[in-house]
């Protein structure tokens, strides 16, 4: 046991923890509000010691986002665009196989598609990117679309949820993005996200992929105006759903960019609240498997130090993003995999290469693998000559 532990007034928590007990909503609320964050850290760090060992993954994937036309206006929102702004857009199918062509160059093993509720793309459009996409190699995962999409797909298609999501997955959805679930609480996301779908609904479309045998990961964006309250009952109707269909991989807690939107925040949430928060999600969430440190929001250096705050993944090379960064991240558009490699090993772990549903594809058990890796350096070269480019 540590001594930051040892010293704490947390040490009941810990003695939960050690023993499988499961933390209650008064237990999660406790460290969130606990000030010693190195005795919150070094229990989380227990937790993820003994759920994934000493491996630390990232995934080599690419961002497209296909439109940011939204027929939605979320308050918080900085990246959705009518189409009388000039600076909206849209793809065409031939513009996201070129972009995801160059990137399979690269060694991506993902492609992560979300866009905006468009106002008339018809609902052949979707269905006819993934069949193109995965068309481009059958080995590329395509992890597409937030649960609003889905259900805004639903309605073009006049199917039911489930009936959509089968025809997208027969054209190659592999997996749900997480993207979309705010904060659960009701007068939180009618204040940051008005006419979203609900709580509710989120977890009915997650429900139904993960019944049909998919897979999904699952988020929330903290720090704008909810308490810490709402951020323990979000994280427990997720934790409620994945004991009902064990269907998420992972967690990713988003860190709110206060740029370009109607939310009265200017503060992003600071560094010390970003490592609570996912020590928290780590601790309480206790039948998930993967804690992500997101490092477009957090930035990769806090990112890193968050590898010992319960984090077991770093996300990926992202190549170009477009949400957090309208909002204000100053994080860059991309990490090289040697960046990731690099952070991962300092922090004490064994640096993996992910796939979408967090299986290794390659490991580097030693920084002389690394080295002897030439393949590696030279994606990190060109991945970074592609920030030019994307
Ligand atoms: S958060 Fe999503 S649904 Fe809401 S306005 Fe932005 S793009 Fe549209």
């Amino acid at each position: 046991m540590s001594f930051a532990i040892q010293h704490s007034t947390l040490r009941d928590l810990y003695d939960k923890v050690v023993v499988g007990e499961r933390l209650s909503d008064a237990d999660a609320l406790r460290l969130f509000e606990s000030k010693d964050i190195n005795a919150v850290g070094a229990i989380a760090d227990f937790a993820r010691q003994r759920k994934v060992g000493n491996r630390a993954s990232y995934i080599l994937n690419r961002y497209i986002n296909y439109s940011n036309y939204c027929i939605l206006s979320c308050q918080f929102c900085s990246f959705a665009r009518k189409k009388r702004d000039a600076d909206g857009f849209e793809l065409t199918i031939e513009q996201m196989v070129q972009k995801a062509r160059e990137a399979l160059a690269l060694g991506i093993t993902e492609l992560h598609i979300v866009g905006g509720l468009h106002p008339s793309l018809p609902f052949s459009y979707y269905v006819d990117f993934l069949k193109a996409l995965k068309a481009l190699d059958p080995r590329l995962q395509l992890k597409c679309f937030t649960a609003i999409e889905i259900l805004h797909l639903a309605w073009l298609a006049k199917k039911s949820v489930e009936e959509t999501l089968l025809e997208l997955k027969a054209a190659g959805l592999e997996s749900l993005t997480g993207g979309g679930a705010e904060i659960f609480r009701k007068e939180v996301r009618h204040a940051i996200a008005r006419g979203k779908e609900s709580a509710e609904e989120y977890l009915t479309v997650h429900r139904a992929w993960h019944r049909l045998g998919g897979r999904s990961t699952c988020t929330m964006l903290f720090g704008h105006v909810e308490k810490l309250e709402d951020r323990v009952h979000h994280l427990s109707l997720l934790r409620a759903l994945q004991d009902e269909t064990h269907g998420f991989t992972g967690f990713v807690a988003l860190p709110y960019q206060p740029e370009n939107n109607d939310i009265p925040v200017r503060v992003p949430p600071t560094g010390f609240d970003q490592l609570r928060t996912i020590a928290v999600s780590r601790l309480y969430l206790d039948n998930f498997d993967h804690i992500t440190a997101y490092w477009v929001g957090m930035g990769l250096k806090l990112a890193q130090v968050a590898l010992s705050y319960g984090a077991d993944d770093l996300h990926g090379t992202i190549v170009e993003e477009h949400i957090f960064h309208m909002a204000g991240a100053k994080s860059p558009q991309l990490q090289t995999e040697a960046e990731m490699v690099k952070a991962i090993r300092e922090a004490g772990r064994t640096p993996v290469q992910r796939n979408t549903f967090y299986e290794a594809v390659r490991e580097w058990p030693t920084e002389a693998a690394e080295v002897a890796a030439p393949t590696n350096s030279v994606k990190s070269k060109v991945l970074e000559r592609n920030l030019a480019t994307a």
